[in-house]
């Protein structure tokens, strides 16, 4: 876990935050965006940013454990956060462990209505916790939706995945899935410079990210491929000599 600190641990899972969080952090609250009265309600922002994205992460952990694989790691990072899941190699079993992270995302979206409601009813007195809370609703949502995109290794790519998995098996799936998340990548990249929805560093660096792990499936995917033809050669030849079986 290199350039990351130590946060806290939760039912034996370590969340550690990576170091470049603190640079974005302070470069975020520098610029301001200008909607708040008070500045201190930027800072309350990134936070709850911080908490949504922990939550998600906790959602595809436990569900993992609860398929009976292995979490027993997070690592929250300026662009999001990791779960390092490792579950059964069953569709099933991926599925579920992928799928708990958006979910949380939508279970916060009731959530997020009640305190825009709420904070609305109070607007003249604390305007900025109106604003706050209408904030959280949307970049909630905005998660949501990035997340769900199909393009491996954002979630919606891995659902994918697991529902290619069980009609085509382990490694067409992840074959199929990571070449839609190379493809995707570079129309992602060219779309959010097109809108101008990021600023060009940040496109740079989500698509160097997206692509290099989309590739990284594409050889585990061919390293699959290597290990099958193995195991068949593997069986092809008896492992004892035709005489010492009559
Ligand atoms: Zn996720």
């Amino acid at each position: 876990m290199g350039g990351t600190i130590r946060l806290f641990k939760f039912n034996g899972i370590q969340v550690y935050l990576h170091f470049t969080w603190f640079l974005v952090a302070a470069y975020e609250l520098s610029r301001g965006r200008g909607i708040y009265s008070s500045p201190i309600y930027a800072a309350y922002e990134y936070l709850a940013l911080f908490g949504i994205v922990l939550l998600h992460e906790f959602g595809h952990a436990l569900a993992c454990r609860q398929t009976g694989g292995t979490a027993d790691q997070i690592v929250l990072w300026p662009l999001g956060g990791i779960a390092f899941v490792n579950p059964p190699r069953r569709p099933g079993a991926m599925l579920w462990s992928i799928a708990a992270g958006p979910l949380v995302n939508v279970l916060l979206i009731p959530v997020f209505s009640v305190a825009v409601w709420l904070t609305a009813r109070g607007v003249n007195e604390s305007p900025d916790l109106y604003v706050l809370m209408v904030w959280l609703w949307r970049i909630n949502l905005g998660l949501l939706i990035f997340n769900m995109l199909p393009v491996y290794p954002l979630d919606g790519g891995q659902i994918l995945r697991s529902l290619l998995w069980f009609p085509l098996g382990e490694i067409r799936s992840l074959q199929i899935a990571s070449v839609l998340g190379l493809i995707g990548a570079v129309l992602l990249a060219a779309l959010a410079l097109y809108l101008q929805v990021m600023q060009p560093i940040w496109v740079g660096i989500m698509a160097i990210f997206l692509i290099s792990q989309a590739f990284t499936g594409w050889r585990y995917a061919q390293a699959l491929v290597r290990e099958e033809e193995a195991n068949r050669q593997a069986r092809l030849v008896p492992t004892v000599p035709r005489e010492e079986r009559e």
